[in-house]
């Protein structure tokens, strides 16, 4: 099926698939998310920090596609947590998206050295009242952080994180799921890297008449991840798009469950990310 939505436990629903900006230069963003748009994709990843809104939001109103059928998420920079820079900085986003709201919003990083996360989620919550943004979440939490916020009340409806065959995070999706939290995997292919040349994913790309990306999507997919794969490449854009119609085996999803690795990690770790 195409076009999957999962419930957030706000009552919102976000579209499984998505489709991801990081290092896309604003004038290629404008074409690129128009292509994804093109293709059928309806979920958009950005984030402050991507300088990008301003060509996803240019992509976005020329499709002509209605608001309502759109999925925007962007992420509030790490110099902007704190409780007024946090109301600026989703105006900010806002004025360079063109848009009224976003669907998601997300603290990029905890910080958890720098201790302004607690006061970042206050503004989070005034943020989400005033309607600016539908739904409110976490990316790159450290364990004590994200239960932190938990302990507020107000649970997060996704925690965004790095999340791909090579390092599955499984302790984590753990900790989101117990708490209601939607876990989206960022770097979803691992950046194009070692995964995509995997001998695991690759025998089993062939016994699908698949890509080896398309078996990592398709896994993200059926172990319930958000997932929003990142390409410049028109055929690609294509081609992930289309990862919704392969069904990987249970044996299968067990084997790519197999590939983690303790070294797997290819970000910064969120403990240690604080300047
Ligand atoms: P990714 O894992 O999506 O890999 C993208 C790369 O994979 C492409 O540049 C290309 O080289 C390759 N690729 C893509 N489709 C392919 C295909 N069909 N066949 C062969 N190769 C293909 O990497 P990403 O961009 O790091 O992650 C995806 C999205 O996650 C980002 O665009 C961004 O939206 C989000 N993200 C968030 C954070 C965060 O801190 N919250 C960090 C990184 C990324």
């Amino acid at each position: 099926s195409k076009n999957q939505t999962l419930q957030l436990n706000d009552g919102h629903s976000i579209p499984q698939l998505g489709f991801g900006v990081w290092q896309v230069e604003s004038d290629v963003a404008e074409d690129v998310v128009a292509k994804a748009l093109q293709v059928g994709f309806r979920h958009i990843d950005t984030a402050e920090i991507y300088g990008n809104e301003e060509g996803v939001g240019r992509a976005i109103a020329k499709s002509g596609i209605p608001r309502e059928q759109l999925f925007v998420t962007t992420k509030l920079w790490n110099d902007n947590q704190g409780h007024d820079s946090a109301l600026h900085a989703i105006d900010a986003s806002l004025e360079r998206l063109g848009l009224d709201y976003v669907d998601l919003y997300l603290i990029h990083w905890s910080q958890p050295e720098k201790g302004k996360y607690l006061e970042t989620w206050k503004a989070f919550q005034e943020i989400k009242d005033s309607g600016k943004a539908r739904s409110i979440g976490v990316s790159n939490f450290t364990p004590k952080a994200l239960q932190d916020v938990v302990d507020t009340g107000v649970v997060p409806a996704v925690h965004q994180i790095e999340l791909h065959p090579s390092f599955n995070q499984q302790h984590m999706r753990e900790m989101d799921a117990r708490n209601g939290i939607l876990t989206e995997a960022w770097s979803p292919l691992g950046q194009g890297k070692e995964e995509l040349q995997d001998e695991t994913i690759g025998r089993i790309a062939e016994a699908h008449r698949a890509t080896p990306a398309q078996v990592i999507i398709a896994w993200h997919l059926a172990i319930g991840n958000v997932v929003f794969p990142k390409s410049v490449t028109p055929e690609r854009i294509q081609q992930n798009w289309d990862a919704q119609q392969v069904t990987l085996t249970a044996e299968e999803i067990e084997e790519i469950n197999g590939l983690t690795r303790e070294d797997g990690r290819l970000g910064s770790d969120p403990a240690d990310f604080n300047d």
